[in-house]
């Protein structure tokens, strides 16, 4: 009892000491969380828990209405700090007070509490909002996609902002809560499982739920007419599915692809480990763009990643971003190699399974078929800068650095190394130097050389990914001429066709 007293009037001690003598120790949060990519994404001087979403849209005119609570913890004395937010706002609540706001640059919403946050405090923040997204530019461009029935919300690194508030950086991952009001005869979709639906008045309520941490820009949302269909897998996770009802000559090669997700994701997860989310699912609306996005829980799939037939490739690459860059995320976006040389190794994998060409085939392929002057090679996949974070060679010449890095350590080890990143750091955030210690403690051996060849050297490196025991074959040694390129590995064009990943949101 007299301990629990001392440990009380402790913690009663430390919480007045928090108060500090003057409004003048809180300073303003950071208005960017310090990428050096993207500066004014995210922000500085909080951690956000949970996002509740809760919005009224109507697919007719794009009107959306909205009131996100985030629930956050100050990171520092907090006299003010910024949102990444593009909509209209109209109020704006700190633990129940009117907070003051005001906007500034592209996407800054900096709201300045009625009273100060100290560091380690809880706040809710209740944001209220509207407008019409799909007419709201930043940066030139809005990521807000309208459909002949409705939109969808999905991009990367940019989403969050024509929907919701944010902490906009995948360093600070949250649960989520998505509850979306719209007419009879819509329906809404995103990531998690779907909590509930109800009706009332000629409209609809779904709940959406994401228990695990999300990055803001896995966040999804489409609402629209959709052919829904739901399953589990043999393990038992709940599979939700959704396309397009107009989808025309594409409806088909998307179902026979998407719909083997279950069995994909199984598969995946004998290299990758246990799936690390409550549900799984794809959906694939009617929108013009050519991308796919690793959406968390609930993959967005453009029709035309279907328009030359089905593609099972493209979604193994987006569900071993379920692992590779979803429950493991980038804490900067200079290190995209963690979620796409991987996503695009388990292309190779799957080829490999599927007797289309082996991983060392088509790492082969790649070093033969762009000469030393191709620029290809002057793009760093461990840095490629934010002009080039999608570019091709991120995702090619990245996979090739994860080959050579399964040369280097051999089968056993890399197999370890390639399951145990995503195990050890499931549902947190990772470098690639801390992906380097890591594969150096399971490997027992130093991994730099290999990976500064392959990871941030401007330039092709002298000798290709040789298998070890093998000789370097003619076409990846030195001065190698492209007469003897080796032959085209059957699975090439349908992989090539996940290059439009991520492209056409600016
Ligand atoms: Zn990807």
């Amino acid at each position: 009892m007299r301990k629990r007293l001392i440990v009380s009037a402790a913690s009663a001690l430390s919480l007045f000491l928090a108060v500090p003598a003057s409004a003048a120790d809180f300073q303003p949060g950071a208005p960017g969380v310090g990428d050096s990519y993207y500066p004014t994404y995210g922000n500085g001087g909080y951690d956000v828990s949970h996002y509740d979403i809760r919005l009224k849209y109507q697919p007719a005119t794009d009107e959306l209405e909205g009131t996100t609570t985030i629930l956050a913890t100050a990171t520092q004395d907090l006299s003010r700090f910024n949102l990444d937010f593009a909509l209209n706002v109209s109020e704006v609540r700190v633990n129940g007070r009117i907070a003051t706001f005001a906007t500034s640059g592209e996407q800054e919403l900096e709201i300045t509490p009625a009273r100060p946050l100290a560091k380690g405090s809880q706040a809710t923040v209740v944001v209220r909002y509207k407008g019409v997204p799909s007419t709201v530019k930043k940066y030139g461009f809005t990521a807000w996609l309208r459909t002949p029935d409705g939109a969808v919300a999905a991009g990367e690194p940019e989403s969050a902002w024509w929907w919701f508030p944010s902490n906009d950086h995948p360093s600070d991952k949250a649960t989520f809560d998505v509850s979306v009001l719209v007419p009879d005869g819509n329906q809404v979709i995103s990531n998690g499982v779907l909590a509930g639906t109800s009706s009332q008045a000629g409209w609809t309520r779904y709940s959406w739920r994401e228990n695990k941490p999300q990055a803001t820009y896995l966040a999804t949302l489409a609402v629209g007419k959709f052919d829904v269909t739901r399953d589990t897998t043999p393990s038992g996770l709940p599979i939700y599915n959704a396309y397009s009802k107009d989808l025309g000559d594409n409806a088909d090669a998307a179902r026979s692809s998407v719909e083997r997700t279950g069995e994909l994701v199984d598969w995946l997860s004998g290299y990758l480990g246990e799936y690390p989310f409550s549900s799984i699912g794809g959906y694939v609306p009617n929108v013009p763009t050519g991308y796919a996005l690793e959406t968390q829980t609930r993959i967005f799939y453009s029709p035309r990643q279907f328009a030359r037939g089905s593609n099972a490739s493209v979604v193994v690459h987006e569900l071993a971003h379920q692992w590779y860059g979803d429950s493991v995320s980038l804490n900067r976006w200079s290190d995209i190699w963690l979620n796409e040389g991987f996503a695009r190794y388990a292309q190779f994998l799957w080829s490999e399974h599927e007797n289309e060409g082996t991983a060392q085939e088509l790492a082969d392929y790649v070093y033969s078929s762009h000469p030393a002057d191709d620029p290809f090679w002057t793009i760093k996949p461990g840095d490629p800068g934010p002009d080039n974070q999608f570019s091709s060679a991120v995702y090619e010449r990245g996979a090739v650095a994860v080959h050579a890095l399964r040369n280097a350590v051999g089968d056993e080890k890399f197999f370890r190394i390639l399951k145990g990143w995503p195990t050890e750091r499931r549902y947190g955030n990772g470098t690639i130097p801390e992906f380097q210690a890591y594969a150096e403690r399971i490997s027992g051996q130093p991994l730099g050389d290999v990976l500064n060849t392959w990871l941030f050297t401007a330039s092709k490196p002298a000798v290709g990914p040789v298998a070890p025991g093998t000789a370097v074959a003619a076409s990846l040694a030195p001065g190698a001429d492209a007469g003897r390129l080796p032959a085209e590995p059957k699975s090439w064009k349908k992989i090539q066709e996940t290059n439009s990943v991520h492209e056409g949101e600016r």
